[in-house]
């Protein structure tokens, strides 16, 4: 019998495990379906994991404002970075591509840490989950191989982008059959196919520029790429976190110092439109297979601020199952870890009450 089964050795079960190794002497294991941990992590920022945002506000993030800057007020981006350094990792600040954002040298510095923080876990790997069973108070975790037992669970299995690198939808089905609300999953952080009016992108494939999106009731600057099926580039991609299913405008000249590049212009010189509120709905999106991250999930309704289920006890959603989803920039990363934060602090401190 284990004290503590995570699920999932992403982001936000590795730091919760850490946390947890660190401050108790609980049995606790951690399960991945990957033959690694942290795959997302080693991907991440083309390798060099953009870790987190100085800017870090509930505003760059979809999901219920309240909730989210309540669990910032525990575990911040500060909170972060110094936790960071105290473990020699000195991420650099890197507004390059978005605003506020802080990368590391490299994505395995972060895996490498972790690695060696979650030590004295017992790490499961190539370990696919199937199915959890609430029995005579505790917790039945039944993977390919053999069930395990726990006391207490966090599910931090992430969501459903990038199938490639672990992701499965047995979070959702883990809260669905606790009673919980799943706020539907869709892909985000994802660029934008396009209806036929717009097959004029294509020509511009591989062409960017800096503009202003409107987007239901958020205006987001940055830079636009311009792809073969549609659009793309870091603007397009925050965009696709608030689109629902209605039209999208775009200031190509957003500045007094905008220039508008040569292919452009001649791309455009036979279309009657507006430059600065060019409007357009999008056909749809690239998909999970090249999504960043998954919007929807767990209802933070349903949950306490410890991310403890109001609805069975002892069960925890962490990380990007939960229906907290933010824009590009470190953001995910960093709710990834103040989720998992606050998690592990209630656990943490209940198991010193009660010694
Ligand atoms: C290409 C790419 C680049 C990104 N870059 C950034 C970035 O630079 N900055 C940023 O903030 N965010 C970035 N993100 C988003 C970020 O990676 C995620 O938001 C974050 O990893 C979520 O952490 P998590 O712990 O909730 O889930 P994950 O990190 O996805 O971890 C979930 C783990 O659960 C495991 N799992 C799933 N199902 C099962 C099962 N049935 N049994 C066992 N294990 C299972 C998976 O294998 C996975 O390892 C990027 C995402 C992608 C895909």
């Amino acid at each position: 019998m284990y004290d503590i089964v995570i699920i999932g050795a992403g982001a936000s079960g590795l730091f919760a495990a850490s946390l947890l190794q660190k401050q108790t002497n609980q049995k606790i294991c951690l399960i991945d379906k990957n033959p690694k941990i942290g795959a997302k992590i080693k991907v991440s920022g083309g390798g060099k994991c953009n870790i987190t945002n100085k800017y870090l506000s509930s505003s760059h993030y979809l999901g219920d404002q309240q909730f989210i800057s309540e669990i910032f007020s525990q575990f911040d981006q500060n909170s972060l970075l110094k936790f960071l350094k105290s473990n020699n990792l000195h991420p650099n600040f890197n507004e390059k591509i978005v605003k506020g954002t802080y990368f590391c040298n490299s994505s395995d510095d972060v895996n490498t840490l972790f690695s060696k923080l979650i030590i004295q876990c017992d790490l499961l790997l190539n370990t696919d989950v199937k199915d959890v069973r609430y029995e005579n108070g505790s917790f039945t975790i039944v993977t390919e191989k053999k069930q395990f037992l726990s006391k207490k669970l966090l599910v931090a299995s992430g969501g459903l982008s990038y199938p490639s690198l672990g992701a499965s939808d047995i979070g959702f089905r883990i809260a669905k059959k606790f009673g919980h609300t799943v706020i539907t999953p869709n892909p985000a952080l994802v660029g934008f196919t396009v209806q036929k009016e717009q097959f004029w992108f294509k020509e511009l494939s591989g062409l960017s520029m800096n503009v202003k999106v409107k987007v239901e009731d958020k205006t987001l600057d940055g830079s636009l790429l311009f792809t073969h099926k549609g659009c793309s580039g870091p603007v397009i991609l925050s965009s696709s976190l608030y689109w629902k299913k209605g039209l999208i405008s775009i200031d190509f000249a957003p500045t007094k110092e905008s220039y508008l590049p040569k292919r452009f212009k001649q791309a455009i010189k036979d279309l009657d439109i507006d430059i600065h509120n060019y409007q357009f709905a999008p056909a749809g999106n690239f998909g999970y297979t090249k999504a960043e991250v998954t919007k929807g999930g767990v209802s933070t309704d349903e949950l306490n601020l410890n991310l403890e289920s109001k609805i069975q006890k002892d069960l925890y959603f962490i990380g990007e199952v939960v229906d907290v989803t933010g824009e590009l920039g470190g953001y995910n990363f960093q709710w990834a870890f103040s989720s998992a934060y606050c998690a592990t602090q209630s656990i943490i401190s209940n198991n010193l009450t009660k010694k």
